[in-house]
């Protein structure tokens, strides 16, 4: 394109169109890519994402078009997608340029918040956890703003244990803070020193041996009634005893206040009524629908 013999007029216009028509092909594009997306073409192209298919397939480099990314037309397209999944009105071209324009030169973490405040789609929360090849796990989360805040707090208060801790360093600190005070194993009363304490006004957990084989022939596996849908349990995965009223809220140890429950619900059970937050009305719910 040789411009010397433009004038300034055919120049502006000639830009002008040409902005109109890479708008154009843009929505054409975004359009394709929907489809692409909706149809998962890609899947046929032994890639298993619409960003590689693009960029592998296609050939679209990352910064391909201009200023526009691809990896936030990929955004848009599938916050579009989860949009319409919602049931929600197909969003106008115009209004997927307005967003382009507003995501194309921002990292795409902040693309995708601006996605969400845009379309108004919940920002995706999953979090995924990947055993890798030296057994540890790796483990991705997703925390809102909020709660980021909360987390520099609780990083601020461990520094003084542990110095900048990492994410995953102040994880394991409130696991292991949790565990020494809540985790029954660190309770565990033996039925020894159940028997010494028989004298000291601390309520026993011991339950004599008649007892517990009666509860295991009564109950035989897991006694754990879900509260909304009723349906027992049944496990004898890691069966153990549980006491219905716990001894701390004045339960006995008689066969009554007895059931057995799989690993997971004594534990889940255990979380419940150890859990601060959790309203007496549930409570009483709780231990009613398991008395019975
Ligand atoms: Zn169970």
């Amino acid at each position: 394109m040789n411009l010397k013999s433009w004038n300034s007029n055919a120049l502006v216009e000639g830009l002008k169109v040409r902005v109109q028509t890479e708008r154009k092909i843009m929505s054409e594009i975004i359009f394709l890519i929907q489809e692409i997306d909706k149809r998962r073409v890609y899947l046929e192209h032994g890639v298993t994402s619409l960003f590689a298919f693009l960029t592998d397939v296609i050939g679209y480099s990352g910064s391909a078009a201009g200023e526009i990314n691809l990896s936030h037309v990929s955004l848009l397209v599938q916050g579009i997608r989860q949009k319409e999944s919602d049931g929600c009105v197909k969003a106008t071209s115009e209004q997927k340029h307005e967003i382009l324009e507003k995501i194309k030169s921002k990292p795409i973490e902040r693309g995708e918040v601006i996605l969400a405040k845009e379309l108004d789609l919940q920002l995706k929360a999953y979090d995924v956890c990947h055993r890798q090849k030296n057994e540890s796990l790796r483990a991705e989360m997703t925390f809102t703003e909020d709660e980021m805040a909360e987390i520099k707090r609780a990083q601020n208060l461990v520094s003084h244990q542990i110095q900048n801790p990492r994410l995953s360093e102040l994880f394991m600190y409130l696991v292991r803070d949790q565990l020494k005070r809540k985790d029954p194993k660190n309770r565990k009363i033996t039925a020894a020193s159940a028997v010494r304490q028989s004298g000291t006004n601390k309520p026993s957990r011991y339950i004599n041996s008649s007892t517990n084989t009666t509860l295991h022939k009564r109950d035989q596996s897991c006694r754990w009634k879900d509260p909304k849908t009723e349906k027992i349990c049944g496990s004898t995965f890691q069966l153990q005893r549980d006491h219905i009223v716990p001894i701390w809220a004045g339960g006995t140890n008689d066969l009554e206040n007895l059931q057995l429950l799989c690993g997971v619900h004594n534990r889940l059970k255990y979380r419940l009524e150890t859990n601060s937050t959790f309203t007496s009305d549930y409570r009483t719910e709780y231990i009613f629908t398991h008395a019975s």
